[in-house]
């Protein structure tokens, strides 16, 4: 069984995006925590969650993944948005043990003219203090193009920062199939052995979900711009090795594409077309 869904929008709600999901025969979603571009959220509706987990337990759904704010950064030279930064992540971290098996996927961060080393020790630091023992919420750190000064451009730096971090048993990694070839891992040609350097720096077994995206730009372009599924660089068939491929096979996917819901729901239907049950 495929585990695939898409981003969609939590306006209406939680159990809204379950319904959603189920209309497109996806079995998990993405959503973002608050308005993307960071601010203010709703009230908690414990009530929603608790319909939404019902619905996932259901309809067997894959674990569900809510992405922080892009304009989070916790290794912001400004200790003002940092600690805002914070804020926001603990929040939004504590809104999401309402739900039953919940991810929570971020950017680790730009760090501006600081250099990677202080924007790492920044990271690490905020996630000591946000992390706990309590939690059941899985965090993930996304892999990134490596636009600007994007920390988490290549495997060594988030290895660097999981090693770093106390509990980071707490912490797994989001592969984005766009940011990755961006930021110059052939998945194209020698997906095999991006998996290995994958496994050699980072664990495989830290791999706990992938944004399946095209990028609407070359190999190493360091751009980060998400093309429709078969329409990219990337193009379907080495998405399509992707999805099937052994050591990745039972992992969640989640769209990323420009696409309204019935794009998405075409796209799942084609991959789910492509998909080798074993
Ligand atoms: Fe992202
Ligand atoms: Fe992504
Ligand atoms: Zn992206």
């Amino acid at each position: 069984m495929l585990n695939i869904g898409c981003h969609l929008s939590s306006v209406r709600g939680y159990e809204a995006m379950g319904k959603e999901a189920l209309s497109i025969s996806a079995n998990t979603f993405q959503f973002f925590t608050r308005n993307p571009r960071g601010g203010d959220v709703k009230p908690m509706n414990i009530a929603d969650a608790e319909a939404l987990n019902k619905l996932l337990k259901e309809n067997n759904f894959a674990r569900v993944l809510a992405h922080a704010p892009y304009t989070l950064n916790l290794c912001s030279a400004d200790s003002g948005i940092r600690e805002f930064a914070k804020r926001i992540f603990a929040e939004d971290l504590a809104r999401m043990e309402y739900i039953e098996q919940g991810m929570l996927n971020f950017h680790p961060g730009s760090h501006v003219k600081q250099g990677v080393e202080t924007g790492i020790t920044f990271i690490v630091d905020a996630l000591n203090g946000i992390l706990s023992k309590e939690q059941k919420t899985l965090v993930l750190l996304e892999t990134m193009a490596g636009k600007g000064s994007e920390v988490g451009r290549n495997f060594e730096e988030l290895a660097e920062i999981i090693k770093r971090v106390e509990l980071n048993e707490k912490l797994g990694v989001c592969l984005d199939t766009c940011h990755v070839h961006d930021a110059g891992y052939d998945i194209v040609n020698a997906l095999d052995s991006v998996l290995e350097e994958f496994d050699k720096v980072i664990g495989l077994s830290r791999l706990k979900a992938i944004h399946l995206n095209d990028s609407k730009n070359p190999l190493g372009s360091h751009k980060d711009r998400h093309e429709v599924i078969g329409g990219g660089f990337i193009g379907l068939s080495a998405l399509v090795n992707v999805i099937n491929h052994p050591q990745l096979s039972h992992l969640p996917f989640y769209l990323e594409t420009p696409n309204e819901l019935p794009g998405y729901a075409e796209e799942i239907k084609l991959l789910r077309k492509h998909f080798n049950e074993k």
